[in-house]
């Protein structure tokens, strides 16, 4: 069997195609969405990927900004941007770029972010809305994962869902996304024994782990649908995904590639959120 590959490209390409027609709608009202992003020091990782972000915010017609801040800038100095940001009206949403340099208390500085610009879903009150099954500014990557499965139109009710990593940012919201959808959910660590007892009764496996090629074909149901969250930099400086995608797209049913996967879908859904914060700015 060869997988269908889950385009994710393709599949930000319809996200975009959507939320350029809201956007339409919010600048008949007079009304622009505002992206800032909060970089402290350089990294060049963080650079790439808020390259792909300004571009995807130009492509549907927001106004996004960067404010870089020197790698020694103080606590103070981080939080004080962050106090005039939510207080900017033509700001909707905000992102701080992690990780942070040594030194600065990055839960201090994210918790600060207003919850209705938090567009990154890092907010301790929009996670713990989550545990309610109510949706609101969520955490984009494990948005992004279950709008790929809805687009593909795999069924996530009734089918058994492995997550392999229980971050606070993926793992943990995307498990409380799937229980909400209904699925029977199964939430894995690197302290699991016997990993591939749980992934080989997944109907669907997500891996996100940051563990190059942890998901081999051998822990994989015939059939099943795998979604690589991982992003690893290998040694010849290419970069791959958590499962082995080449054996693994013989046995799966369905399978998103690494990169052009779901890290596609995290940028269209802090687009998305974006957006909704700015429709929620005047009470849409
Ligand atoms: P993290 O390091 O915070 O968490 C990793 C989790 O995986 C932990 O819960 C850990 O217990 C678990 N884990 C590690 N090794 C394991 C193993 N051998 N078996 C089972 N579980 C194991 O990482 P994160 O921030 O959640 O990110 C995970 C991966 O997803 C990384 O590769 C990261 O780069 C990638 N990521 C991708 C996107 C995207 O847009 N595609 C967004 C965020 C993170």
């Amino acid at each position: 069997m060869t997988a269908l590959v889950l385009d994710g490209a393709a599949m930000a390409r319809e996200v975009f195609a959507e939320l350029t027609a809201r956007v339409a709608a919010l600048a008949r009202r007079g009304l622009t969405p505002g992206l800032a992003t909060v970089m402290v020091g350089d990294n060049a990782a963080s650079r790439i990927y808020l390259r792909n972000k300004m571009k995807a915010c130009g492509e549907v017609g927001l106004h996004a900004e960067l404010h870089e801040m020197p790698a020694d800038a103080r606590e103070g100095a981080v939080l004080e941007k962050v106090r005039s940001l939510n207080a900017n009206p033509a700001i909707h949403g905000m992102i701080v770029q992690l990780p942070l340099p040594k030194g600065l208390d990055a839960q201090q500085i994210l918790q600060s972010i207003a919850i209705g610009k938090d567009v990154d879903g890092f907010n301790w009150a929009n996670l713990g809305a989550l545990v309610d099954g109510h949706v609101s500014l969520a955490p984009c990557t494990p948005l992004g994962v279950i709008d790929m499965l809805d687009r593909a139109r795999i069924a996530i009710e009734g089918r058994h869902a492995v997550v392999i990593g229980r971050s606070s940012i993926v793992g943990k919201p995307l498990a409380l996304m799937l229980i909400a959808r209904g699925a029977t959910v199964t939430v894995c660590n690197s302290k699991t024994p016997d990993l591939a007892r749980f992934t080989r009764s997944a109907d669907i496996l997500v891996a996100a782990a940051g563990r190059a090629r942890l998901v081999t074909a051998d822990m994989v149901r015939p059939g099943a649908v795998v979604i690589d969250v991982g992003i690893n930099r290998l040694p010849d400086g290419k970069l791959a995904g958590d499962v082995d995608y080449a054996a693994v797209s013989e046995v799966a049913g369905a399978i998103s590639p690494v990169p052009g996967g779901v890290g596609r879908m995290t940028v269209a859904m802090l687009v998305a959120n974006t957006v909704s914060a700015a429709e929620r700015s005047i009470g849409k």
